[in-house]
């Protein structure tokens, strides 16, 4: 049995007999032992283990492991005489399963992110990596817990669908192809259009017409030729729905919603915040603190427009009533003006989705975006259009022909009701909680227009 080094430094004992396997990050020849330190990806924090001239064969063992090296180690833990960690492991035995050449990139000197992302394939094994990847789990485990605990019924969207859900026009085509044959990219799904979503909305409100509160947690593509810090070609995103709910409740829900996750990566990974508030970002904790204990703002567009003519600066984009909000303008509202992420609600239609609920003006919608400091938008929801003649005209408004969308129509005919939901970007989470500043560093694999093999 071996055990994970996380749980060594949780529940070790100075004389217990263990066995770990993981990959050496360093080696520290001394006169009399070697150190070596170890690291399995359990826990930031690597595993100091002593070798003595006494191992069998010993001279070898030693020419063998270098950086990089993957190795099992068995002996017995003893108490640590040096600062950090209060116990290391003196080895009894070692069985080497790789060897690790002289030509490794990842030796002891740090690398840019812009490097690491050429070798995604080997970049979790960094420090700032493997803590990405953790914050990463233990952020979508608390997004499971927050909806299971709250009774939501998790459902899975089509990754194929014949919608553009936006409307933004930012889609992926999917083509049958056979490599044996001539390519013909007209072939298309079967003889019918076919995209990658960009959304599990409309399908998770179907859901949510019957089983009342769903979420889908799934990946999503965006067309995005673009290369900003804060857009992937594929991203996952999170999207509750709730029968009987309204914009109000949404909002309620949404910061419930970020509340409970922070909390729950403040307790869960607490060493992976602490390296990233002293490496990447020095305000990660106090916004993680500052997240779970302070109320989010909340204003209107219209307000939201105010504030930012006032504001003692010019913004390269222009503001005045009816343009959509640049991510400078929504730092400037959360980060500067807020100083917490801040709920804007009531959009103007023109700018908008044709799904969300027309307001009595007739001129805004009741949509909502989170808007988060250093981020920008991070979730963006709405309470959605129930009455069918209201939808029919948006959609003819926004040139769509209502038949495309005949069974999501058919919601409003059979039995509709008032319901709303949001979409929250996964990786926009994740660079938010790890104060990462490229989206890219914060997923496994990113797409994007200039990725690369993986
Ligand atoms: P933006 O204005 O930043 O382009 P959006 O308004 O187009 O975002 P929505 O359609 O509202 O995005 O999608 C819901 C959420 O998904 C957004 O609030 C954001 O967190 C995330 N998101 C949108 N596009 C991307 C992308 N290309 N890469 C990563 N996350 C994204
Ligand atoms: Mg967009
Ligand atoms: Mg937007
Ligand atoms: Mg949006």
């Amino acid at each position: 049995m071996t055990t994970r080094i996380k749980e060594i430094f949780q529940t070790g004992q100075p004389d217990q007999s263990v066995t770990v396997q993981g990959w050496v990050r360093t080696k520290r020849e001394l006169k009399e032992f070697t150190f070596l330190e170890v690291n399995d990806g359990s826990s930031l924090a690597n595993l100091q283990v002593i070798l003595e001239p006494t191992l069998p064969d010993y001279e070898n063992v030693l020419k063998t492991i270098s950086t990089g090296t993957a190795i099992a180690v068995s002996g017995n833990l003893v108490p640590s005489p040096g600062k950090g960690q209060n116990i290391e492991l003196k080895a009894a035995e070692i069985t080497l399963y790789g060897d690790c050449p002289a030509d490794y990139p990842l030796q002891k000197k740090r690398h840019s992110f812009e490097f690491l992302r050429t070798i995604a394939h080997l970049r979790a094994r960094t420090n700032t990596l493997g803590a990405v990847m953790r914050v990463r789990n233990a952020c979508a485990t608390a997004i499971h817990t927050f909806f299971q605990e709250k009774g939501f019924i998790w459902v899975h969207t089509p990754i194929i669908t014949a919608n553009d859900c936006e409307g933004a026009g930012e889609l992926f085509t999917v083509t049958s192809l056979d490599l044996k044959k001539p390519a013909n990219f007209a072939e298309d799904f079967f003889g019918k259009r076919a995209y990658l979503t960009v959304s599990g909305q409309l399908q998770a409100e179907v859901m949510a017409m019957a089983l009342s509160n769903v979420y889908t947690f799934g990946p999503t593509f965006r067309a995005e030729n673009s290369n900003t810090s804060r857009h992937l070609a594929e991203f996952w995103m999170v999207e509750p729905e709730m029968a009987f709910c309204d914009l109000e409740g949404d909002q309620d829900l949404a910061e419930a919603f970020l509340k409970y996750i922070f909390k729950f990566v403040l307790e869960n990974c607490p060493e992976d915040l602490q390296f990233f508030n002293e490496r990447i970002d020095k305000t990660v904790l106090s916004t993680a603190e500052n997240i779970v204990n302070s109320e989010f703002g909340r204003i209107t567009y219209s307000e939201a427009i105010e504030l930012l003519e006032k504001a003692d600066r010019q913004f390269e984009f222009p503001v005045e009533w009816g343009v959509d909000l640049q991510s400078e303008h929504e730092r400037y509202l959360a980060e500067e003006l807020f100083k917490k992420p801040v709920i804007v609600t009531n959009y103007p239609k023109t700018i908008k989705a044709f799904y969300m609920r027309l307001d009595d003006s007739n001129k805004t919608v009741s949509a909502m975006d989170i808007l988060a400091p250093k981020i920008g938008e991070i979730i963006g929801g709405s309470q959605r259009e129930e009455r069918l003649d209201v939808l029919i005209q948006r959609m003819q408004e926004q040139g769509m022909n209502p038949d495309d969308l005949w069974w999501y129509l058919e919601l409003r005919r059979y039995g509709s009701v008032p319901h709303a939901g949001f979409g929250l970007g996964f990786e926009r989470l994740v660079q938010f909680m790890t104060g990462m500043t490229n989206i890219r560093d914060v997923i496994p694999f990113p797409r994007t227009p200039l990725s690369a093999d993986f």
